[in-house]
């Protein structure tokens, strides 16, 4: 068995898949070699997530099943990545002896390194400072997943206060990359077939505070737009603090920037969101949609609540149920509220809600939501929209999906691979919540890049800029 097999394992959110690609890139740099058959490898790397207590309980699990095969085979190097690395460093030390390497998340641009390390001295090998970030990995950008859709790190870290969160103990303090690098990697990108990418950071429209005066996330997109075969571009997850005037007047500016905007906001009572330390109130979180909206009528929002947080009364649930309504977001993200040991709101405040009645509140939130979603989807039967296609449907065969330039989720009738990574126009035909049924189209003629369904909708509806 080839000892510079590895094999990589990923949990959590989109940026620790984008991570994922950076640390495949620098073991593959540093000579070793991917298998995605895990009995193959010798070399076991999981990149964990910390976010939820369920997320980090699966990864519990794996890492004892991963003992198993080590006692078996004491050859085998098991490597533990990211934000469980970070926040459980002592504990991954001091009992769990069969883990060889402990990568913190700034330093898995060396993780090649840290294996090498480990396999010459045969001997546990612990980094959980700043030795290196991933954004110095020089990334491959033929590893990602997708061939038309890309990911790209812009911040790293948060700075915020927000109580129930362990993500600036895990990731740190905000650092920007420096516009030039992601210029230049997007280029590759594009160069590769690339036409769509999104822009991560935990504080996206935060970019920039720490770069040059005047950059901002505002700077990159206008910078970005640019290139011309880029046709959507957008970016999560955004803050609303951020939400700045000059931001929101380059999205109007720039057509191919996404009109699906993600803006969590965590619950919609004032009482609540003052108990988060999230930064504003709910008057000030629906000013800044409608500001948004003054300038671009037909955006659409999307949102995250929290259920059951500590205090929340019916009330303060209530006041959640209608900012749904009342900004008519085409999605929400709901999760049952968890303390995370080392957040403030854990170590201070009591975790008071039942979980029967947070599992109600959760549930009410999505049940609303489906409601307003259901409607909006509804509202789309008979257009025609154009849809970037991402592969096989998931759950029958002689299905394909895409997404609109809105995001949104559309299974059509298709079996010619060769559309995948294509942008084809759909009519719509039926809508559910959470998906649109679509029948393909003719393409009448060749869209071009930055000519998309908010395009269409502007000049059906006579909207003049
Ligand atoms: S903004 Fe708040 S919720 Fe988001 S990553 Fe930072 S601390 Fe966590």
């Amino acid at each position: 068995m080839d000892r510079r097999k590895f094999f990589l394992l990923t949990y959590g959110c989109q940026m620790n898949k984008l991570d994922s690609e950076l640390i495949a890139s620098r073991m593959i740099q540093g000579g070793f070699e991917e298998t995605d058959r895990e009995e193959e490898a010798r070399i076991l790397l999981l990149n964990t997530c910390s976010i939820r207590e369920s997320a980090e309980d699966r990864v519990w699990g794996r890492i004892g099943a991963m003992k198993a095969r080590k006692m078996k085979d004491p050859g085998v190097v098991i490597g533990i990545l990211g934000c469980m690395a970070q926040e459980h460093q002592q504990f991954l030390r001091a009992k769990m002896p069969h883990i060889d390497v402990v990568c913190g998340t700034r330093e898995f641009g060396r993780i090649d390194e840290l294996v090498k390390e480990s396999m010459e001295t045969r001997k546990g090998v612990v980094a959980t400072g700043e030795g290196g970030n991933g954004d110095l990995v020089h990334r491959e950008v033929g590893q990602r997943p997708m061939r038309a859709q890309a990911f790209v790190n812009i911040i790293r870290g948060c700075n915020m206060p927000c109580t129930y969160c362990i993500v600036p103990a895990t990731r740190g303090p905000e650092v920007s990359r420096p516009v030039d690098a992601i210029r230049e990697e997007v280029e590759r990108l594009v160069a590769d077939g690339v036409t769509e990418i999104t822009l991560l950071g935990q504080t996206v429209n935060a970019y920039g505070h720490d770069l040059e005066r005047g950059t901002d996330l505002a700077l990159l997109l206008r910078e970005l737009h640019q290139l011309p075969a880029l046709r959507r571009i957008s970016f999560v997850t955004s803050h609303p603090s951020f939400l700045t005037p000059r931001l929101m007047e380059a999205m109007a500016a720039l057509p191919r920037v996404s009109r699906y905007f993600h803006l969590p906001a965590q619950s919609g009572s004032s009482k609540v969101l003052k108990a988060m330390k999230r930064g504003y109130t709910r008057e000030r979180y629906l000013a800044r949609i409608r500001d948004l909206k003054s300038l671009i009528p037909d955006m659409e929002f999307a949102c995250d609540f929290i259920a059951g947080f500590p205090g929340e009364t019916e009330e303060d649930h209530r006041q959640s149920l209608s900012l749904i309504e009342e900004v008519g977001f085409s999605q929400s993200f709901v999760f049952k509220y968890s303390p995370r040991k080392g957040t403030v709101s854990a170590d201070f405040l009591t975790d008071d809600i039942p979980e029967d009645v947070k599992a109600r509140r959760n549930q009410e939130l999505l049940q609303v939501q489906e409601q307003v979603s259901l409607a909006k989807n509804k509202a789309q039967v008979g257009e025609v929209r154009e849809i970037l296609v991402e592969g096989p449907s998931k759950r029958r065969k002689d299905r394909y999906t895409g997404r609109t330039a809105r995001n949104r989720l559309v299974h059509f009738a298709n079996e010619d691979p060769s559309l995948v990574g294509r942008y084809v126009p759909v009519e719509i035909i039926e809508a559910q919540a959470h998906c649109l049924i679509g029948e393909l189209r003719e393409e009448t003629r060749t869209l071009q890049a930055g000519e998309d369904e908010w395009l269409g909708m502007r000049n059906r509806e006579g909207m003049g800029r």
